[in-house]
């Protein structure tokens, strides 16, 4: 067999994406690799695929249980035979994986790092050849991540007591260099290909938000989400159990998740999102990795994450099928206080840092979420500033997120911008500082307690932009962030400050041109801009039906319902309408595993369907109609 046929046969997939053949061919002529992919990009494919092909057994090492769980039940779906040891598993089965091992018939075996240097592993590994050690999730050897765990340090070791050096495949989504340098270090890869492919998601659309009333600005964005399945991202435990009451109370179904839950619970919930039988599942970061559930159609973050890496791997949860996603930040100045706090009070997890290790850790979380305010505040395109963090070229307009899409005409804010300005500047004057809330209220003259008290309505600026709309004031503000002419500082006021870039506009010697707003959009029509996705024109109705084939089967195999076909498959089948075995082997996801077990369901459903609608199958473009 050919990588090729691996994919088509066993996966259903006709071709490979970005990255995934050049790491294949890497491995299979013996070499190591570190891919570098987003989530969703398919990095399980990469040792999948090759460990069909190569002599000897595959060792998967995996952070969590439940991602191995999930990705054996896939593989064993998908007719690979595939087993994972924990310490969950109860005695019997744990045996029985050895022996099957042992006698050859496991082709990828999932472990926890800790497993490796253990006896019984140990002498399992000296009795069978390994072809291929690969790492998932390779960030957590790293101390610079966010997510270091002191077990991955010991896969170097497990390597060096092997009978034979097998291949090493590390994949991660962190590509900071730091992290990278750690993963070829710790691990010791042997001049490995380290390939990055695109960081870029193109069914996502990126939107921040910034409003006053921000579990308002949740309800719209289910009212545009309506029916779909999201991930509700809250910055505590109790921010989480509140919105998960309220939207309960508000007649979602809608179920929590945080690390202060009982374990039943946990896995009650999760089980529950994972097979739609909840529709939002509200959480704290504790929730995600290894979530593989791929029709997740929104992503929102109630507050902003601690940094982009951060927020690109949990947002990056949302439309893993491929279908258009929404991903939403509501942010609050606020968020920066509680992010700050949360620095200033993480505990070290581990005593091995030095002071000055610990300072140059706490300096690095403090970069990263100024990097992170800046994207709240960013007014120019979204994906365009994603990308670019993440090391990547991009064009500057991307037409899919929440800047791109806002009507705004170009106006030259030269003056409000010389005034907004020197509005801060004289602030620091007094030697103070304030934050864009007062800062606004400042120009617009407004008569509050705090601004009062704090004697500012004797500045000089006072009053000076009385007669601008709040909304394109704030804009202003937003923009002159997002251009570097003001500094968010990382403190709970999230105070502003002028850099050096604002001189040249102070001094008049520098045009200010901003896209705002137009002032008539309403609300409503901002909405329906939001709403109006991509249409893949396909016959709901036909997709509701497969669906509830697809719920069968899942509960007589007793696995999530995407485990058994993807929602991009079955849109697949919807608007290719298969009416025999050829033609369902060709629909995306259907290899000749799944044919065998699922196919004839499919196809009668589809047959049903064609006989009720009286009407030939559909072979139109998107969009053009189909059945309906
Ligand atoms: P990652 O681990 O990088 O987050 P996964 O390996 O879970 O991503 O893959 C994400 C999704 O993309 C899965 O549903 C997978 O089956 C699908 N996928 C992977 N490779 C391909 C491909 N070549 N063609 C179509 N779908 C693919
Ligand atoms: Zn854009």
């Amino acid at each position: 067999m050919t990588p090729q046929s691996v994919l088509k046969e066993y996966f259903g997939y006709d071709r490979f994406r970005d990255g995934q053949e050049a790491l294949i061919a890497q491995i299979l002529a013996g070499g190591d690799v570190l891919g570098i992919m987003p989530t969703g990009a398919g990095k399980s494919i990469c040792y999948q695929v090759p460990a069909m092909l190569m002599t000897g057994i595959t060792i998967v090492v995996s952070p969590l249980i439940s991602l191995m769980q999930d990705q054996v039940a896939a593989l064993r779906d998908a007719g690979i035979p595939a087993a994972c040891l924990h310490s969950n598993l109860e005695q019997n089965a744990y045996f029985d994986t050895l022996d099957a091992v042992r006698n050859g018939e496991i082709r990828l075996l999932y472990a926890a790092p800790e497993r490796l240097l253990t006896d019984a592993f140990l002498s399992l590994t000296d009795s069978v050849a390994v072809a291929m050690v690969a790492v998932d999730e390779a960030h957590c050897l790293s101390q610079w991540g966010q997510d270091f765990r002191p077990g991955y340090l010991e896969i170097a070791s497990f390597l060096e007591q092997l009978p034979r050096r097998p291949v090493v495949a590390a994949f991660t989504a962190t590509a900071t260099q730091a992290v990278r340098d750690d993963i070829r270090r710790l691990l010791k890869l042997r001049e490995p290909l380290e390939l990055v492919t695109g960081f870029d998601r193109k069914n996502l659309r990126w939107i921040v938000e910034r409003p006053t009333k921000k579990y308002e600005a949740l309800l719209r964005i289910l009212k545009r989400n309506k029916n779909k399945s999201g991930i509700v991202y809250c910055i505590s435990r109790r921010v989480t159990e509140e919105i998960c009451s309220k939207l309960c109370a508000d007649g979602f179904r809608a179920v929590r998740y945080h690390a202060g839950l009982s374990a039943e619970e946990r896995t009650a919930n999760q089980e529950a999102f994972l097979r739609d039988e909840v529709q939002i599942i509200t959480a704290t970061n504790a929730f995600g990795m290894g979530i593989d559930k791929s029709n997740v159609s929104f992503v929102v973050h109630y507050n902003m994450p601690k940094s982009m890496e951060a927020y690109y791997q949990e947002a990056g949860r949302a439309g893993r099928d491929g279908m258009p996603a929404e991903c939403t930040l509501l942010y609050s100045p606020q968020d920066i206080r509680t992010n700050m706090f949360l620095i200033e009070n993480s505990e070290q997890e581990n005593d091995r840092l030095t002071p000055a290790e610990r300072a140059a850790v706490k300096q690095k979380d403090i970069e990263r979420l100024q990097a992170m305010i800046r994207y709240c505040s960013l007014t120019d395109c979204l994906r365009h500033f994603i990308l670019r963090y993440f090391g990547e070229q991009a064009p500057t307009h991307c037409g899919n997120c929440g800047s791109c899409l806002a009507e705004t005409e170009i106006v030259d804010a030269t003056v409000p911008a010389q005034k907004i300005l020197s509005c801060v500047y004289r602030v620091a004057q007094r030697g103070r500082h304030c934050g864009s809330r007062m800062l606004c209220d400042i120009l617009q003259g407004r008569d509050t307690k705090q601004l009062r008290e704090a004697g500012y309505q004797t500045l000089s600026t006072y009053g000076l932009l009385g007669d601008l709309s709040r909304v394109h004031l704030e804009h202003m503000v937003s923009i002159l962030i997002s251009r570097g002419y003001l500094l968010t500082d990382a403190n709970q006021y999230a105070t502003l400050s002028l850099t050096a870039k604002a001189n040249a506009v102070l001094r008049g010697q520098e045009q200010v041109q901003m896209a705002l707003p137009l002032r008539d959009l309403k609300q409503t029509k901002r909405e329906q801009q939001l709403a109006n996705m991509p249409d893949y024109g396909v016959d709901e109705e036909l997709f509701q039906k497969l669906r509830r084939v697809r719920e069968k089967l899942a509960a007589r195999e007793f696995v999530p319902a995407y485990i058994v076909f993807s929602d991009a498959t079955l849109r697949d089948m919807c608007s290719k309408r298969p009416r025999n075995e050829e033609e369902m082997l060709a629909i995306s996801g259907v290899g000749k595993y799944k044919m065998d077990k699922y196919g004839e369901a499919f196809l009668m459903a589809l047959a049903e369907y064609e006989g009720e609608a009286g009407s030939p199958r559909g072979q139109f473009p998107p969009g053009a109609g189909g059945a309906d």
